[in-house]
């Protein structure tokens, strides 16, 4: 690879958490310049990481320490979800798979709405939820959490974002996440809430 050296890879495959993270990153790091030194997993040959974990804590380390390991730069996950009350916090861990096939995020939406047809207005709340990790390649680690509360709609509405964004509505909102601008979404998401967390980690990272 020539240009820049990478100084920080962003342990997804997911090209829809990759473009959220690179515009939460953009102007946020002293000194790192988010076009040039950070990388997604494909672009550095990142293993894709097995998520054994029980909870979105854990699952985010495992992929972060993994690439770090696998790199030897440092590294940032998420593991993230959409938690429903009436069914007690599921789909979980299992959001992205929780119509069988990893990944499709139509199969899984419809399903769900599906699984909820009967449930009325005042019990359909949810929340996305966010772990995000950093791990350094000779094993320091850390993870931090946010959350998104909503309702879950009964049809999809909006064409941005990925995943469940079509059925949340954040509370307080007209709009679901798929009608939200990105820089709007970034503002209020679990996964925006977790990474600024994690920045003045990855700002001493970095320098360190
Ligand atoms: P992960 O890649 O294991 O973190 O799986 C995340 C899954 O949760 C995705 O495939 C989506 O189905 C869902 N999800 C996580 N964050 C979001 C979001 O911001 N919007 C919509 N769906 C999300």
């Amino acid at each position: 690879m020539s240009g820049p050296a990478p100084r920080l890879v962003l342990a997804t495959h997911n090209q829809g958490k990759v473009r959220e993270l690179r515009e939460l990153l953009r102007g946020q790091v002293p000194g790192l310049d988010v076009d040039t030194q950070v990388v997604d997993a494909g672009a550095v040959d990142a293993p894709d990481v097995a998520e054994t974990g029980l909870t979105f804590a854990e699952n985010s380390l495992l992929k972060a320490r993994a690439v770090a390991e696998a790199t030897g730069l440092l590294a940032i996950a998420d593991d993230s979800g959409l938690a429903v009350e009436v069914l007690h916090g599921a789909p979980g861990i299992f959001s992205a798979r929780w119509a069988g096939r990893h990944g499709d995020d139509q199969a899984n939406l419809d399903l769900l709405l599906a699984q909820l047809q009967d449930i009325p207005d005042e019990h359909r709340g949810a929340a996305f939820v966010c772990a995000a990790a950093l791990a350094a390649p000779h094993g320091d680690a850390t993870v931090r959490e946010g959350r998104l509360e909503g309702r879950l709609l009964r049809e999809p509405r909006g064409a941005g974002g990925f995943g469940y964004d079509p059925v949340l509505l954040p509370v307080g909102e007209t709009r679901s996440c798929a009608e939200l601008s990105p820089a709007e979404k970034n503002a209020i998401s679990h996964r925006g809430q977790a990474f600024r967390a994690l920045l003045p980690e990855i700002t001493a990272a970095l320098a360190g």
